[in-house]
Formats: C-alpha cells, sequence, structure tokens
C-alpha cells in the first residue's frame, strides 16, 4: 500500500497534454503542440560547448550538494546585475531545476498544519509541494482580464495559520505581471502578519512590456529577509531538460537546501553545471536577446490572430510564453445541445479535430481558461492559433451528435 501523501498529488495535466499530443503524432498526425511550457529553439552554443568540454575533462564527480562555489558566485553576479542589489555567494544555492528550489524552500520554512496562500489560477506543482511538505494550500481567485491578485483578497485569506504566500510574476499560466504597487502591497503584506514569500521568477526573460522584470525584492527591499526568491535556466536558455536552477534567499535557507538536498538528489547534474557557468562566462547576451526578440514578434503575431475570436477576449500575455484565454463567456454562449460543456471538451476537441495541443485551466484550478504556448516554432504557431480561432468561432453552431 503507498503511503498516503501520493494520494495528495494530482497527476501533471501539461504532461497528460504532452502525453495525448505525443500519442497522436505515433499514429502519423501532425500535431501542433501549444501545450508545452518551453520555447522550441537550439539553446547558446556556449551552452553546448560548455558542456561538451566538461565531458571531454573527463567531469565525472559530486559537487558540494548546492552546487560549484564559482558557479554560485556567477549567479550571485547575475542576480546582482539583474535586481540593483547585491548578492554574496552564501545567499546561493544551485538546484535541480526551480521545481526542486520550490522543494527546498517548502520543506524549508513548512510545518504540518501551516497554511500557503497561493494564487490562482496557478502551476500545480505549487499546491503539490505544499502538500508534500505537509502544510495546507489557500486559494486566492486572481480574475481575468489582468489575473492580477487582489490584495483584498490575499488579506482576507491570512489566519493565524499562515506560513507563507507563493507569487508567480511573470505568471504561468496566464501571463500576468504583477505591478511594483501590488508587489509592495504584498511585501506590506508579509511584514505585518510575518510570512515568507516564495517568489518564483523563472519566466523573468519574458516580459514584453517595455519594462524590466521586477522581484518583489526591487519593489520592496525590505522584504528580503523573509524571501526565498526561485529561477531556472530552464526557460531562460531553452534548456529545460538540463536541471539547473537557483534559489537565492537569506543564509539560513541556502544552509537548509544544503542538507535537504545532500539527503535527496545531492548536486544539480555536473556537466550541467559547468555548461552554465561557461555561458554566464563567456555568453554576449545575443541568445536571450533574439529568443525574446523570437518571442515578441510570436506574441504580437499570435495576438493579432486571437483578435479574432468571438466570444473570447484577447489575452493580455504581458510576460512568461503563454496566451490564457478565458473562455466563460464562449461556453455560456453554447446552445443547450452543444456537445461543448468545459474546456477540457474544447481541449480534447482542438486536439482530435485541429490536432492542436493546449492546456485546459482545470490544470491550473480554474474551469474557464486554456493555455496555449507561444514558445512553438513560428510558422506551426501561427498555423495553430488560426486552427484555435477556427475551431472556437465554429463551436456555436455545434449539435450534439443525434
Ligand atoms: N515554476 C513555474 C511557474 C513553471 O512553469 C515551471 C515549469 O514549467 C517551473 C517552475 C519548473 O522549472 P524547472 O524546469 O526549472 O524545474
Amino acid at each position: 500500500m503507498l503511503a498516503q501523501r501520493i494520494s495528495l498529488l494530482s497527476g501533471s495535466g501539461t504532461a497528460a497534454a504532452r502525453e495525448a499530443a505525443t500519442a497522436a503524432a505515433a499514429i502519423g498526425r501532425q500535431i501542433i503542440d501549444l501545450a508545452a511550457g518551453e520555447v522550441i529553439i537550439e539553446p547558446p552554443s556556449s551552452v553546448r560547448e560548455g558542456a561538451i568540454a566538461a565531458i571531454n575533462a573527463g567531469t565525472t564527480r559530486y559537487t558540494d550538494s548546492i552546487g560549484l562555489t564559482p558557479l554560485r558566485k556567477a549567479v550571485a553576479d547575475k542576480l546582482s546585475a539583474e535586481t540593483g542589489i547585491c548578492w554574496n555567494t552564501n545567499e546561493i544555492a544551485l538546484t535541480a531545476g526551480a521545481k526542486q528550489g520550490l522543494l527546498d524552500a517548502a520543506l524549508a520554512v513548512l510545518d504540518p498544519g501551516d497554511e500557503v496562500i497561493i494564487i490562482r489560477p496557478c502551476w500545480p506543482t505549487f499546491p503539490s509541494q505544499v502538500l508534500l511538505a505537509g502544510a495546507t494550500p489557500v486559494f486566492v481567485d486572481a480574475r481575468s482580464p489582468t489575473y492580477v491578485p487582489d490584495v483584498g483578497a490575499i488579506r482576507a485569506a491570512v489566519t493565524p495559520h499562515t506560513k507563507a504566500i507563493i507569487i508567480n510574476s511573470p505568471n504561468n499560466p496566464t501571463g500576468a505581471i504583477y505591478g511594483r504597487a501590488t508587489l509592495q502591497a504584498i511585501g506590506d503584506l508579509a511584514i505585518n502578519y510575518e510570512l515568507w514569500i516564495i517568489s518564483d521568477e523563472c519566466y523573468s526573460s519574458f516580459v514584453f512590456t517595455g519594462a524590466r522584470h521586477e522581484s518583489i525584492v526591487m519593489a520592496h527591499p525590505g522584504v528580503r529577509s523573509r524571501t526565498i526568491l526561485v529561477n531556472a535556466f530552464s526557460k531562460e536558455l531553452a534548456i529545460t531538460g538540463w536541471r539547473l536552477g537557483y534559489l537565492a534567499a537569506p543564509p539560513e535557507i541556502v544552509s537548509a537546501a544544503k542538507k535537504l538536498q545532500s539527503h535527496t538528489t545531492s548536486n544539480a547534474n555536473v556537466i550541467a553545471q559547468h555548461a552554465i557557468l561557461h555561458h554566464l562566462q563567456v555568453g554576449d547576451g545575443r541568445f536571450e536577446r533574439e529568443m525574446k526578440e523570437r518571442l515578441s514578434f510570436a506574441r504580437n503575431a499570435g495576438l493579432f490572430i486571437l483578435s479574432g475570436l468571438h466570444d473570447v477576449a484577447t489575452p493580455v500575455a504581458k510576460g512568461s510564453f503563454f496566451f490564457y484565454l478565458d473562455l466563460s463567456r464562449l461556453i455560456s454562449a453554447l446552445p443547450a445541445g452543444s456537445p461543448v460543456r468545459s474546456t477540457d471538451d474544447i481541449a480534447r476537441l482542438l486536439l482530435e479535430e485541429a490536432d492542436v495541443g493546449s492546456v485546459p485551466g482545470g490544470t491550473f484550478g480554474d474551469v474557464n481558461g486554456l493555455r496555449l504556448s507561444f514558445g512553438a516554432p513560428p510558422d506551426l504557431l501561427a498555423l495553430g492559433l488560426k486552427r484555435v480561432v477556427e475551431n472556437l468561432n465554429s463551436l456555436k453552431t455545434r449539435r450534439a451528435a443525434a
């Protein structure tokens, strides 16, 4: 018999969407995958060169469980340059992707009985990790069209058991970016109620509003001692499978991460560590600029196509690389006999009839949403989105099969 904690974990909706697309592709259908949480692009050559050099140099051994000191230092320098705040090596732990950094954070600060505020729609790993730590997720809904949470609603969710709040800006799945005033208000709240802030910033490179990413520690420097900032190279360098991320936090959290990792995974992959160290040493920023330009172009082209939707507002998509559609108006406008009742039905229909993979909002705790990634190759993206628009616009005229 399995331990109870396994029953607390939801299956991964994004993995399910990927598996459905893979199964359809396996029987010869040309699926356009707009479900993936990654940008489909060749990673920078400096990363590949760094990996090859490390392999050729016979690099095989364990590193410190929180990573190579020169890479921790390079990450501290990178974060200092990006935030304008000085970070030291003892505030950085390297992790196997952002996911491990987030789990370290949860295991380091949560006890059974604690509550954690999570803004919904949310990436499903947040509540799963909170549950794994024995704590309870408390959801606060952020609403369309902006999906920026109302700080009053967050305050109303605080109880004497609240220990932490998880924020994710730029956001997966909604593409929301929390502005300075929101971040400051969340920071004030965390200080007033003595909460930890777990800030997942793994889409920080993908901000399309002209401004640069603003971390909560920049908007409200007073929260730094209670913030665990988590980021990764997965999305930024298009190396999701290489598994390298980091947390930046007070040294006591970094020490806790060191203990946790030494008894769970040990160090993040050593070849990936060397590869990224090489990239941080020699990279000239061109890859990052070009990827951002490609995504910016894809976003504009995609928004134009999506503006052809009836009964669905064009999404805001200010950050990350997702279009998040609110389909509530469309679904409520469907005739009584319609075969479509939910966003699950719509995602299934898009896959079966339009050969387009998408992720229904239920994955993110929101029955009204549908997530489409604009990290897909540009030509496929345009084709896929046109099919989405045609398919959704045809829904109102469909009838259930007799
Ligand atoms: N955080 C968010 C919000 C994500 O969307 C993802 C991946 O989709 C992750 C963390 C995981 O990142 P990594 O692959 O670096 O573990």
